[in-house]
C-alpha cells in the first residue's frame, strides 16, 4: 500500500480499537523495512525448529499421508467440539465417511493442500508469484520472527502468507488454503510480548482467485486500506486483551471473517452489541494462544 493508504489504514485501526475496545491508539512515524532484513533477524535456532513443522508443498517431498494422519492427532489433541468443526467445514468439505477427528483431518489436509496450490498461481507485485522458493509464505517463520530482535508492536506487510505445517490444524485456514491475515504471536522485545503482523495483500489485490476468496467483492484503494485498517484491530484484541473469538456473535471484531469478504462482516460490527465481558471470548485473558 502506498504512503496515502496506509495512513487511511492506521486511521481506520485507531478508530475500530477505540469504538471496540475504548482504547486511545498512537502510532509512531512508520518505518519500512526490507522483508530481506526482517528475516534475517530470525534466530537460527527458532529458524531451524520453525523449518520441522513446515510441509513442503513446493518442492512435492511432502507426504500428504503423513499430513493427513497429523492434522487427525492434532485436533483430537486440541478437542474442540466436533460436530460445530464438521457443521463449518460441511460447504466445503462434503460428508465424511465418518464423524471423527480423524477423518475431519484427512479431509482438511487435503482440502488445504489443493487451495494453497492456488495461492502459489497468484501474481505478486513484483512480477513474481505470490509464492516462491523464499520463506516469507511461512506462518512459522513469522512465529520465529518474535524470538528476534525485533522491537515493533506492528507489523504491517504486503506478501501473502499461507503455507502448510504439521501442527495446529485449523477449519478456518484448511477452507482458505492455509492463508492467514493475521498472526498476533510471542515478541521477546515488543512492550506487551506480543506482536502482531498484518498482510494487505488479499485486500490489495484483485485477481480472480483473492476475489473468489472475498465471495466476490472488489475493493477500491481506499475501502482496501480502510477495511485492512478495522481488519488489523482484531489483531489488536488479540495483543492487547488476549480476547478470543466469539463465533456466534458477527457484532464482535474479535468473530473471524470466515471468508476474506470484509465489506459485509465490517457492516455487522457493533460495539455495544459486543461488550468486553459479554461473553467467555470476550473476557481478557481468553486466548492463550502463543502468548
Ligand atoms: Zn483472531
Amino acid at each position: 500500500m502506498n504512503s496515502e493508504q496506509l495512513q487511511i489504514l492506521l486511521t481506520a485501526t485507531q478508530k475500530t480499537a477505540r469504538d471496540h475496545f475504548g482504547v486511545e491508539l498512537r502510532f509512531t512515524q512508520i518505518t519500512e523495512v526490507p522483508i530481506e532484513t526482517l528475516f534475517n533477524k530470525i534466530p537460527e535456532a527458532d529458524r531451524m525448529e520453525a523449518a520441522k513443522h513446515i510441509y513442503d508443498f513446493k518442492s512435492g517431498k511432502g507426504d500428504p499421508e503423513y499430513l493427513a494422519q497429523e492434522f487427525g492427532k492434532g485436533l483430537r489433541q486440541m478437542g474442540e467440539p466436533l460436530a460445530a468443526m464438521v457443521e463449518y467445514a460441511r460447504p466445503y468439505l462434503g460428508d465424511l465417511k465418518e464423524n471423527s477427528y480423524e477423518s475431519l483431518g484427512a479431509a482438511m489436509a487435503k482440502l488445504q493442500l489443493s487451495r494453497v496450490e492456488l495461492w502459489k498461481t497468484v501474481p505478486a507485485h513484483d512480477g513474481g508469484f505470490a509464492i516462491d522458493a523464499s520463506s516469507y509464505n511461512e506462518s512459522q517463520m513469522w512465529i520465529a520472527l518474535g524470538y528476534g530482535d525485533v522491537p515493533y508492536d506492528l507489523v504491517l506487510t504486503n506478501q501473502v502468507i499461507a503455507s502448510v505445517e504439521d501442527v495446529y490444524p485449523a477449519v478456518h485456514a484448511a477452507i482458505r488454503g492455509g492463508y492467514a491475515n493475521g498472526i498476533t504471536t510471542y515478541s521477546k522485545q515488543s512492550r506487551y510480548g506480543t506482536y502482531a503482523v498484518w498482510s494487505t495483500f488479499a485486500f490489495n489485490s484483485n485477481e480472480s482467485w483473492v476475489r473468489q476468496i472475498r465471495e466476490g467483492e472488489s475493493y477500491s484503494p481506499e475501502d482496501a486500506a480502510r477495511l485492512a485498517g478495522i481488519g488489523a484491530a482484531h489483531e489488536l484484541g488479540h495483543q492487547l486483551f488476549h480476547f478470543s473469538h466469539p463465533f456466534a456473535n458477527s457484532a464482535c471484531i474479535m468473530n473471524p471473517v470466515p471468508m476474506f469478504n470484509y465489506l459485509a462482516w465490517s457492516s455487522k460490527l457493533s460495539p455495544k452489541d459486543c461488550l468486553i465481558g459479554s461473553s467467555p471470548a470476550m473476557l481478557p485473558g481468553a486466548s492463550k494462544f502463543g502468548f
